[in-house]
């Protein structure tokens, strides 16, 4: 045993031995590497680190003329140009690369993929659809698809989108059931606009097929319904939400009020609601409430209702409530209406809805996220952002 232990010290420090051995070849090989490139070139890097992409851009002007061969010196100032928004200057760089004789088949694939990144930037999707199909290689065929399927939903085309998403699926293992649903949304809403009600049904039910929580296909589902005045089905439909993604039932709550109201059960829908508010947090409820209540019962209901909730839940936003319903009333003195602009205008400037993967400010909902394109990332409640 104790031999066996003595044999261990010694092997130990020959490994360690071979690592610092290992160590050393990689750094020279390292050092070899980056010696051979151009001051400029880490210039470069350093501006990138610290956003300043106009400088940047120039130390790699400069870099380049010391290595014009460099692809990737390139592709470096071909994105930089992109993030400037200097989309000509991309494409005039990856055009004169591709010029280039001596590039072989995997370099010429590299710089067209560069290329039709600057084309899909500069929204030239047709050049770009023909161009992605001039990628054959293996290592491309990931990107190609994504680049076809971004085309087809700028173009909204979403059989396209709908073919593209699933070929991802299959080849690649990637979930797509998310923007899988929102294509057959957006296609059973071009249905709808059509008066083609039937063919809207039957692709909202694909989407719920796919994602069995896409809350939008149960909201257009529902619009139908109301559309038809089948109020009743409506409400049946809308119901769901709250078993789905119930924070999604404020993009409904006015129908779903209104829908209450035309059968004359507007106080059952008002607890319903105050369930949704209280079980969920969804505090948007007490405003559309409030407004539903301003616009149909008057300023002196809104006020009561805005004060019984100021008592329970005392915020700025209901605070802005108050005021409103006030400044509507006739005998209202000028210094209310003085006092609820400027809350408005303080409360207006930071509630936004917010993307959970980009951070991204909307003053609207969207499904998809116009800064990043994902999907269901952005609130469907409006966020507080100084909290
Ligand atoms: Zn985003």
């Amino acid at each position: 045993m104790v031999e066996f232990e003595l044999w261990w010290l010694l092997i130990i420090p020959f490994f360690f031995g071979l690592g610092w051995l290992a160590a050393r070849i990689d750094i020279k090989h390292i050092i070899s590497e980056t010696t051979d490139l151009p001051a400029s070139y880490f210039k470069g890097l350093n501006l990138i680190l610290f956003h300043e992409y106009e400088k940047a851009s120039e130390a790699f002007s400069e870099a380049l003329q010391i290595k014009p061969d460099s692809i990737e010196l390139h592709f470096i100032q071909g994105n930089i140009y992109r993030k400037l928004g200097k989309i000509d200057q991309a494409i005039n760089l990856h055009n004169k690369l591709l010029e280039q004789k001596e590039l072989n088949k995997e370099q010429i694939e590299s710089v067209k993929a560069e290329l039709i990144q600057d084309f899909f930037t500069a929204g030239f999707y047709d050049r770009c659809e023909s161009l992605s199909h001039e990628l054959t290689s293996e290592q491309y065929q990931e990107f190609k698809l994504n680049i076809l399927l971004d085309i087809s939903i700028k173009k909204r085309d979403w059989e396209k989108a709908i073919h593209f998403s699933q070929d991802i699926e299959k080849l690649f293992g990637k979930s797509q059931r998310f923007p899988i649903s929102h294509f057959f949304c957006e296609l059973a809403l071009e249905k709808f606009i059509n008066k083609k009600n039937e063919q809207a049904v039957k692709h909202l039910e694909e989407a719920l097929n796919i994602n069995k929580n896409c809350t939008r296909a149960n909201i257009i589902l529902g619009e139908l319904e109301y559309e038809k005045k089948q109020f009743e089905s409506a409400i049946e439909l809308w119901k769901r939400i709250e078993l789905q993604k119930p924070e999604d039932f404020v993009l409904i709550a006015t129908k779903f009020l209104e829908s209450y109201k035309q059968i004359d059960k507007l106080n059952e829908c008002l607890s319903l609601m105050s369930h949704l508010r209280e079980s969920y947090a969804i505090n948007q409820i007490d405003k559309i409430i409030f407004e539903y209540i301003l616009h149909n019962e008057g300023p002196s209901k809104a006020e009561e209702l805005a004060k019984s909730n100021l008592i329970k839940r005392p915020s700025i936003e209901v605070l802005d409530q108050l005021y409103s319903a006030q400044s509507l009333n006739n005998d209202t003195n000028s210094d209310v209406k003085i006092i609820q602009q400027v809350i408005k205008n303080t409360i207006g400037n930071r509630l936004f809805h917010l993307c959970s993967h980009c951070g991204f400010k909307a003053k609207q909902h969207h499904w998809q996220c116009p800064a990043c394109n994902s999907w269901e990332t952005i609130s469907t409640e409006l966020k507080d952002i100084a909290k």
